[in-house]
């Protein structure tokens, strides 16, 4: 029984045989009953085409007046977003339509079922939108409509899939962890939430796992890991999320390379899913390494233009230039033609990024040409040539700056920013290469240089290479940490580390970052006990699946492969969180709320 004019239909015993964009030729001549949105509308009096949409794709439904008199009448009701279904023969289309992948078919309706309608949307729902990622945000079932975000949520689907299944072959088990719990040791502001039974006290939501995986460790599941949700309350960045999602492992008695082999497996496989050919084994490089030549812990390997110490070719000339500290410079591939402008938005940038100088050469089929051509001469200039490495065509960049944290050379970590810059500007960078990294021999310690000492590079749990474990409390920058990262084309996805699997030298690495007993029983007491219970050596990895998937599914922010993100300031538009709680609520936690924000 069809419903009257303007009243809905049930959808009562219809049953979907296709979704519609996987309707093909070969459908030809079936019956199908599709169910979804009213995509497009075109009604041309006698016939009305319908775009129908649903989670597969788009179909042409046709309603033809002389064919299917009721049902036609009845489409004549639908607009966009209307909820509809539809029973109907699948016919071959005289002309395909090569926009949609069900374009070399229609389906000629029969009957037509309006389960719902729809308010206008904001904003039309194609691929194309041209409204904020505020309104897309606030909307965002809307949002998924679209085949871009849909298509983003189901390669995660994919992904994390085929994580699922490479893991579990390799013998790990996924264990779930607490959400409310205590302080766990990553560094950042912990979210709070408070106990209503226990007056006063609160859990916090996890930064990591990183204790729970240990303890499970010393517990005896030898492998570990999770898909799951961190929490950090940090200063906001363009690219953070407050809540986001982690690749957690933990293995017991690995050696690092077996901790490498499997996250290989794992992206590798990972990349497969999204039609990329990784190669495994993964390159390596120590973390000075990376700091010398390419100015940053996380190095961009898609391009060359590495960076030159030139400090010394520099030498004679440093008292008159007001040298300080190194002069490292690159040598930017074709960049002889850049503009007096281009050059001038070069040395803002260098001098925004705390440069003493930025001085160029360009290396012109016309000749040298240099502001320094004076100063340093002809000999001078060919020989920072040299050592940049410049061609015909190149233009040398050097930038000076004086050291502002110990042991860091912000020359170097300066040019290594104006690298990236460049590549871009130059078009250097190829998409289609994907160059992972393994990072190590990273110092176990940095530099805090608003709170003027030593805390830890990664958490406290970081392993010490033995042969530095006598420097521990003398020479504290020198000591190298058995932590790693991993990279992918200049992000880092993870990083990870052999663990401290002695509470004495726990206990000593607590002490060095200032925690006295008191404190370390208070944080972290039940660890340090747990600890000496016959605990395996053990390391692992947390990898941040919400970048690996951005990364491979080509998208620059980690908003676009979330279902329901937050924006830079925190909120979810959508839920309107955080928000205000009634009055009773926060009377039954024992809390109120100062006036004045701070
Ligand atoms: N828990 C660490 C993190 O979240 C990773 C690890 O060491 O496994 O960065």
């Amino acid at each position: 029984m069809m419903a009257r004019q303007g009243e809905l239909d049930l959808l009562g015993d219809w049953k979907r045989t296709h979704y519609a964009g996987a309707l093909r030729a070969s459908d030809a001549d079936q019956d199908v009953v599709l169910m979804g949105w009213v995509h497009r509308r075109r009604d041309l009096g006698n016939i009305i085409f319908i775009d129908l949409r649903d989670r597969g794709g788009i179909a042409q439904i046709v309603f033809n007046k002389e064919l299917a008199d009721a049902a036609h009448a009845r489409a004549e009701e639908l607009r966009g977003e209307y909820v509809m279904a539809v029973r109907g023969r699948v016919m071959r289309r005289q002309k395909p339509n090569p926009e949609l992948t069900s374009g070399e078919v229609e389906v000629f309706a029969s009957e037509l079922r309006i389960l719902n309608t729809a308010k206008t949307p904001p904003f039309v729902i194609e691929d194309q939108v041209n409204a904020s990622e505020e309104t897309r945000l606030r909307y965002r079932y809307l949002d998924l409509r679209r085949p871009g975000p849909r298509a983003n949520l189901v390669l995660r689907h994919r992904i994390i899939l085929e994580i699922r299944k490479t893991l579990d072959a390799l013998g790990f088990y996924e264990i779930e962890t607490p959400m409310l719990t205590r302080s766990t040791p990553e560094g950042a502001r912990d979210y709070l939430v408070p106990s209503r039974v226990h007056h006063g006290q609160f859990y916090a939501l996890p930064q990591s796992p990183q204790i729970f995986k240990q303890i499970l460790m010393i517990a005896g599941l030898d492998r570990y890991f999770q898909i799951v949700r961190c929490f950090r309350d940090e200063d906001l960045r363009a690219d953070r999320q407050p809540e986001f999602t982690q690749l957690d492992l933990e293995m017991s008695f690995p050696t690092q390379e077996a901790i490498f082999g499997v996250i290989e497996q794992v992206m590798v496989r990972a990349c497969a899913v999204a039609g990329i050919a990784a190669q495994a084994p993964f390159r390596h490089m120590e973390y000075r390494e990376a700091i010398r030549r390419y100015g940053i812990d996380k190095p961009d390997l898609r391009f060359g233009m590495e960076l030159h110490d030139v400090t010394e070719q520099f030498a004679a000339a440093r008292e008159r230039m007001h040298i300080d500290g190194s002069v490292h410079a690159l040598a930017a591939t074709g960049a002889a033609s850049f503009s007096r402008k281009q050059v001038d938005e070069l040395a803002e940038q260098a001098k925004a990024l705390g440069a003493r100088g930025l001085y160029t050469i360009k290396v012109a089929a016309e000749g040298v040409s240099s502001p320094l051509e004076k100063t340093l001469g002809a000999e001078g200039l060919q020989a920072i040539i040299r050592a940049a490495g410049a061609k015909q065509g190149d233009l040398v960049v050097a930038v000076s700056a004086a050291e502002q944290i110990p042991g860091t050379d912000a020359a170097a970590l300066i040019a290594g920013q104006l690298r990236l810059t460049l590549a871009d500007w130059l078009k250097l960078i190829p998409k289609d290469r994907w160059e992972f990294l393994w990072l190590t021999g990273f110092p176990l310690f940095e530099w805090g240089l608003s709170e003027k000492r030593w805390a830890p590079a990664q958490h406290p749990f970081t392993g010490i290479v033995e042969e530095d474990l006598d420097k521990l409390e003398l020479a504290p920058q020198d000591v190298r940490s058995k932590g790693y990262d991993l990279v992918l084309n200049g992000s880092e996805l993870g990083s990870g580390s052999i663990r401290i699997h002695s509470q004495e030298l726990q206990s000593r690495v607590f002490q060095l970052l200032g925690l006295n007993e008191e404190q370390r029983r208070q944080r972290f007491g039940f660890f340090l006990d747990a600890l000496t219970y016959g605990t395996p050596p053990h390391g692992g990895i947390a990898l941040g699946l919400d970048r690996v998937v951005a990364l491979l599914a080509g998208e620059k922010s980690i908003r676009e492969v979330i279902a329901f993100p937050k924006t830079t300031a925190a909120q979810d538009l959508m839920a309107d969180a955080p928000s205000g709680v009634d009055a009773d609520q926060l009377d039954e936690l024992g809390i109120s709320i100062r006036p004045e924000s701070r």
